[in-house]
């Protein structure tokens, strides 16, 4: 089967933060995994660069906006290594293939009769690069986002027949209760949808970076209609000599933030449905990473309320593995959540380095010491078989529906269990009684096979520290379908190894 998982194209005029990095890395966590399962993954990530903002922004630095888009982007370019992210593309709007694209469709909502000329005047904020709606103007006729005063504007515009839309739309979210998750972020959507859709301007006619409307080239298009057609676009161009739409498309699971809820839950699937295209499987919509600032306030993660932390700190002191479990750790995937320095460096040490790194290490030097580095080939325990019965179906029945945090948990209610099952077991008290051998070569064996289980089912989580305890194990193998508790042999050579998670 195939499986499409797309981020948010990111906003090129922002600063890199751990905000982008989180959903990244959920998204990574669910292609990784897709892979393990053998199902052909296509992860989509990349930068949103027209608009007015980045004009703006351009303007004030002497530069023009391809410059600093170029510039830009780069930033968000080099992150995705430095997080680990296994993406097969990433798409930037200002290339001319997608901006082909881009008029292609859009002329097919034209055609289909969608669009029409009238005057648009409304409150805009320009770094929003949206126009707000009665509801979403805070006092003053501010910003809510933002908190700065919002433009007034007034411009002849092509418009979005959206109000068409609002009984499709409100069918699709009866018939199809998992087209947006979590549940309430689908009542969010859809009370916004009943409260009544007005039609949406499709074009400026004051702008110049952004991709021309092609019925009438003196507009480019409203910077949100090109940034939402990249998950289509990019499956034409993304391989070299070939379209890769009829593989991929819908979407399996679109990532967003829930600032973007409105965008991607009420326009995006209308504007599929104006162009006469498939609708996403599941637009997921996570919540924000919240940090205490010293006031105590809670706010949210963004660049421009001047709350920004730095995951690349996080990653050069205790590695990107680290950093990529505690963001999905501490914080239930969909929800808002607090992070903090301390709590990171709690999970750090209590689950990372003493739960699952000092596991691992032990049970290697257990096997060299007491069994030449060879694990037992015998039965494993019975006693844990039962506790890891099942434990790949949940995992992956959990990550069907993108909970990655609950699939994270039940991962590491079976860590917590071998950390017991040595306790219970002293495997260095049996080693010093020669009628116990047989004993040891079953708890060495049920230790070793239930560190790799859940060392391949981590995998997504944390690759670069999964891969090397696998490959000292002496299974490196990744397929879920290996992954069962007691489907490796025994009979493997096994390596020492230094501390996965070393206390700093
Ligand atoms: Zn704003």
């Amino acid at each position: 089967m195939s499986f499409y998982v797309t981020t948010p194209i990111y906003y090129v005029n922002a600063e890199p933060h751990l905000g982008h990095a989180y959903t990244t890395i959920a998204a990574d966590v669910l292609a990784r995994h897709m892979r393990q399962r053998g199902e052909d993954v296509f992860f989509l990530t990349g930068t949103d660069e027209h608009g007015e903002p980045v004009a703006l922004a351009a303007e004030r630095e002497g530069v023009t906006p391809r410059e600093l888009a170029d510039r830009n982007a780069a930033r968000f370019q080099a992150l995705l290594p430095q997080i680990d992210a296994s993406n097969d593309y990433f798409i930037r709007t200002s290339d001319p293939r997608h901006e082909a694209r881009v008029q292609e469709v859009m002329q097919r909502v034209h055609d289909n009769g969608h669009v029409y000329k009238g005057i648009y005047e409304g409150w805009y904020c320009p770094r929003c690069a949206d126009f707000k709606t009665e509801t979403e103007i805070a006092e003053g006729n501010t910003c809510p986002i933002h908190k700065i005063p919002l433009d007034r504007e007034r411009e002849e515009n092509w418009f979005f027949h959206l109000s068409r839309f609002q009984r499709p739309l409100e069918r699709i979210y009866a018939e199809r209760p998992g087209f947006v998750l979590p549940r309430q972020r689908s009542n969010e959507a859809l009370s916004f949808i009943r409260s009544g859709l007005q039609d949406l301007s499709l074009s400026r006619s004051k702008l110049t970076w952004g991709v021309p409307v092609p019925w009438d080239p003196s507009h480019v298009f409203y910077v949100w209609f090109d940034a939402l057609l990249n998950y289509v676009t990019a499956l034409s161009f993304a391989r070299e000599g070939e379209d890769l739409s009829a593989r991929f498309w819908p979407p399996t699971f679109q990532l967003i933030g829930k600032d973007i809820l409105k965008f991607h839950a009420v326009y995006w699937p209308a504007l599929l449905l104006a162009a006469g295209l498939e609708l996403p499987r599941h637009v997921f919509v996570h919540g924000y990473l919240l940090m205490k600032d010293s006031s105590g306030e809670k706010d949210k993660m963004s660049k421009s309320l001047g709350n920004v932390i730095d995951p690349f700190e996080v990653m050069e002191r205790f590695g990107t593995d680290a950093l990529r479990f505690y963001c999905l750790r501490e914080v239930p995937f969909g929800q808002d959540g607090v992070v903090s320095t301390v709590g990171f460096e709690s999970r750090y040490e209590s689950e990372l380095a003493n739960d699952y790194g000092n596991l691992a290490s032990r049970s290697l030097a257990m096997v060299a010491r007491y069994r030449d580095g060879v694990v037992p080939d015998v039965e494993v325990d019975a006693a844990l078989v039962a506790d890891f019965e099942g434990l790949g179906d949940e995992v992956c029945a959990l990550l069907d529906r993108a909970e990655l945090t609950g699939a994270l948990d039940a991962i590491w209610q079976r860590v917590r269990r071998l950390n017991r099952y040595v306790e219970e077991q002293a495997p260095w008290q049996l080693a010093k009684d020669p009628a116990a051998a047989q004993r040891l070569d079953v708890v060495l064996r049920s230790l070793v096979e239930g560190v790799r289980a859940v060392t391949v089912l981590l995998h997504p989580y944390m690759p670069a520290t999964t891969e090397k305890l696998l490959a000292a194990l002496g299974r490196p193998e990744l397929a879920l379908a290996g992954a069962a508790f007691g489907a490796a042999p025994g009979g493997a050579q096994v390596e020492a190894l230094e501390q996965l998670f070393p206390k700093s």
